[in-house]
């Protein structure tokens, strides 16, 4: 046994026969709990050539993939989901140490719960062909063909959740996938994938874990059809540039800064809970997390009250203690573009109705969870994405004023309506600028129903049948 499997040992990783598997022999980077900064483990990096012998693997065993049939990939789908269900605590443990998540609550059991959800929907979702014409003299019909090696280019966030997302549409349509994780949670998705592989063939998936020049090589590459991607505006343009010189299909799911809007007819205890967890889920670490809040003023110290109430009793600490249904940023500079963010708006006079303080002898990358009154609609805590546990709540008084307020922004992935009167909360909802609006939830995505961003949030769907064609080449045939 290497020095480093001891040492994970000691440190009492129940994860450790997966970490034993996924950590290079020697070398690699070390990875740490940033609730504790205790060490999880190494990591191996690959470099770009890595990249390019795995991109080759998958070129070959792609066609055998496909040719296998959607029965036999049906089965092996579910088969991996069976493996990660057999697996389940110790992908949670070990999610819960390097992201950070508490194990309890919407997140590490939840996220590789949602693992195994995606793969049995996706599992037995099909696209058959589509007759298009008909009528006696010509006829068409529209076929779904493989694209061949599927790129996929994940966060930090939900680095399980999201991996499968990208992996389960592209391997049920008979592509291989090439997977490159973030640098900041390799660990998480090369023991997903190490599970998951226990059910499929060798090379239909394969995991890279490299930084963004592995990434940037990824999406130039001639032989990767597909570019799947779920990160960061700013990266997702890089990719689009990248990938143009192969004119590779692109999948962006990039950044949002989600608004709900409350509607005056709205019941604030009633919808409290659901307001909160639209935004606190994964610590307000979530693309389609509700990141702004409009709520009129006849409601609004209401709702305040009401969202204080929650906050109080959601604890938030370290991931392996049951009690924590919130814990840290992922990593430092997360926790800083929060703080600053809040401390700006502190600073032009909003007022924080709870957290609103770093405390830097607190270890780990904790930010307290945070509550913003009376700020103003042009604040930097409303405009940018804070991807953390702090909400701003701005007071309307004009329904029209708080639509515009929420359209004015450049992304748009989520959005909701909250009221005790549907078809009103529709009309409002038909009138947003997003991807997605949920009327009284917020970011309740379903393996069944198509998923993608509006704007500078992105485009391409996922989920579902328009998610797998998505990851398909269309073929007509016409005679
Ligand atoms: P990034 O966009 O920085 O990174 C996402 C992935 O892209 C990582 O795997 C990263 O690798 C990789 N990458 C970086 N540079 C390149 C490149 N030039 N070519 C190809 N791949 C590259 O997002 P982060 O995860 O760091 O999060 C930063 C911000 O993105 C957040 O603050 C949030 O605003 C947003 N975000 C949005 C998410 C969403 O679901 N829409 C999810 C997560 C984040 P590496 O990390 O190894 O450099």
């Amino acid at each position: 046994m290497s020095t480093d499997q001891t040492a994970a040992r000691d440190a009492g990783a129940p994860s450790a026969s997966l970490l034993e598997s996924i950590q290079p022999v020697e070398g690699g980077r070390e990875m740490h709990d940033p609730a504790t900064g205790e060490r999880v483990g190494r990591a191996p990096e690959a470099a770009v050539e890595d990249l390019d012998a795995a991109v080759a693997r998958a070129v070959a065993a792609q066609p055998g993939w496909a040719a296998a049939g959607d029965d036999e990939r049906r089965k092996a789908m579910h088969a991996a989901a069976d493996a990660i269900e057999a697996r389940a605590e110790e992908l949670a443990d070990l999610l819960s140490r390097e992201q950070g998540k508490p194990l309890n609550g919407p997140n590490a059991r939840f996220e590789v719960g949602a693992c195994v959800a995606w793969l049995r929907a996706t599992a037995e979702f099909s696209v058959e062909p589509e007759v298009i014409v008909d009528d006696g003299t010509d006829h068409a019909e529209l076929h779904q063909r493989p694209l061949g090696v599927v790129g996929a280019i994940g966060p930090w966030n939900w680095p399980m959740m999201i991996s499968v997302w990208q992996i389960a549409p592209s391997l049920r349509m008979g592509n291989s996938v090439v997977i490159k994780p973030s640098g900041y949670t390799p660990l998480s998705v090369l023991a997903l994938v190490e599970v998951l592989n226990s059910a499929l063939p060798a090379d239909v998936l394969i995991a890279v874990p490299g930084r963004g020049d592995v990434g940037d090589r990824l999406s130039r590459h001639p032989d990767v059809a597909k570019i799947m991607f779920t990160g960061s505006t700013e990266t997702g343009r890089s990719i689009v540039k990248a990938a143009g010189d192969t004119l590779k299909r692109l999948t962006m799911e990039l950044g949002g800064n989600d608004a709900g809007i409350v509607l005056d007819d709205a019941d604030p205890q009633a919808i409290a809970e659901d307001l909160f967890w639209g935004a606190f889920i994964n610590t307000g670490q979530t693309c389609a997390a509700m990141k702004r809040l409009y709520v009129p003023d006849s409601l609004y110290d209401q709702v305040c009250e009401a969202l204080v109430e929650v906050a109080k009793n959601a604890p938030m600490g370290v991931g392996r203690e049951e009690q924590n249904v919130l814990g840290p940023l992922q990593n430092a500079v997360q926790r800083d573009i929060v703080a600053r963010l809040v401390d700006e708006a502190k600073a032009a006079g909003a007022r924080v109705l709870i957290g609103g303080e770093h405390d830097p002898e607190v270890p780990g990358y904790f930010y307290p969870t945070t509550l913003v009154a009376d700020v103003d609609a042009e604040n930097p805590l409303v405009t940018e994405e804070q991807f953390g546990p702090a909400l701003p709540i701005i007071r309307y008084s004009d329904l029209e004023e708080a639509i515009e307020q929420a359209n004015a922004l450049e992304v748009g992935l989520g959005s909701s309506v909250w009221s005790a009167d549907v078809d009103r909360a529709r009309q409002v909802a038909a009138r947003l600028e997003a991807g997605t609006t949920w009327i009284n939830k917020h970011g309740a995505v379903d393996p069944r129903m198509p998923f993608g961003g509006a704007k500078q949030s992105g485009y391409g769907l996922e989920f579902g049948e328009h998610g797998l064609k998505e990851v398909s080449q269309p073929h007509l045939i016409s005679w």
